[in-house]
């Protein structure tokens, strides 16, 4: 085998890159294996999936959802069954939030004086997944912000003033969503819940009892004591740890496919266990 990467975005919801143009990327770089894991749409999976067979790299299907928890949770799913129809509906029910999220925050910043509209972030969308990062690189191409990030900092992330709350899944329901579809639970990038490690520890072997079988170990802004202590904390509960880069194209412009910002190592025995988990929960 080679290098993995178990997280990345394409078109299809936040990333700058078609599925079957990242694919390529990832296969230039020299990967083995990759999973597309977009925002709330298995779209593009299916693009994906081809282009891996006609030129030789292995694709995991795979999605990433946010569950309603303060002030962020995302949790990644693997494989699933039957051409995902049991995930669809928990899709839609997402992109519906998704829709009635985004006119709110569109709708502030035009009280705040930005001259943006919700068109204009749909184009730059090109997919049906509209999110946050699109809303930025229109505040960002209209000169009011330098960066996707800045955008974030100062306006989009949570206790900003145009952030309105999405999910209405708490995470057992989104754990629980994902296992019923027969994909593959992981709980992506824990440092972003700001959990103490007691409390994240607690968190775990909830989710756990309700079906979660993996922890995001290593990621691309983990430190290397994070990277360590998150894999731990997977092994202490039975867990996969698997790592991703986030990859999302130009959208975040300093992390590289497979490698992040160059020293993020994934193990390729997390994609053993990734498999031997979905094996075992057939
Ligand atoms: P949404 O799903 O529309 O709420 O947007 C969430 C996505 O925005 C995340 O998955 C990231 O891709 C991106 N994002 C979140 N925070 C930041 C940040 N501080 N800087 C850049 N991108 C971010
Ligand atoms: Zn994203
Ligand atoms: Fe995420
Ligand atoms: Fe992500």
């Amino acid at each position: 085998m080679g290098r993995i990467d178990l997280h990345t975005h394409s078109t299809a919801s936040d990333g700058s890159m078609k599925p079957a143009e990242l694919v390529r990327h990832a296969k230039r770089c020299g990967l083995a294996a990759v999973a597309l894991t977009d925002h709330d749409t298995v779209d593009g999976i299916e693009e994906a999936l081809e282009e891996g067979n006609r030129i030789g790299i292995e694709v995991i299907p795979g999605l990433e959802i946010s569950a309603d928890f303060d002030p962020e949770m995302h949790l990644l799913g693997y494989f699933f069954h039957e051409n995902y129809r049991r995930i669809r509906p928990v899709l839609d029910e997402l992109k519906q939030r998704r829709n009635e999220r985004n006119p709110k925050i569109v709708k502030k910043l035009q009280q705040m004086g930005f001259d943006i509209t919700l068109e204009e972030a749909v184009r730059e969308s090109g997919g049906s997944v509209v999110g946050r990062p699109h809303i930025a690189q229109v505040l960002v191409k209209k000169g009011y912000v330098a960066s996707v990030s800045e955008a974030f900092e100062r306006y989009l992330s949570h206790g900003r003033p145009a952030y309105f709350k999405k999910s209405r899944m708490t995470p057992e329901e989104g754990v629980r969503a994902i296992a019923e579809a027969g994909g593959i639970p992981v709980l992506a990038h824990p440092i972003y819940l700001y959990l103490d490690p007691e409390v994240l520890e607690g968190l775990v072997s909830r989710l756990k009892n309700v079906g979660l079988m993996g922890v995001e170990a290593f990621y691309v802004d983990n430190t290397p004591v994070q990277n360590r202590e998150m894999e731990a904390l997977a092994v202490r509960h039975g867990l996969v740890a698997t790592g991703g880069s986030d990859f999302h194209g130009k959208f975040k412009p300093d992390i590289e496919i497979g490698i992040g910002r160059g020293n993020l190592e994934i193990p390729e025995r997390a994609l053993q266990e990734l498999k031997q988990a979905a094996e075992l929960s057939k």
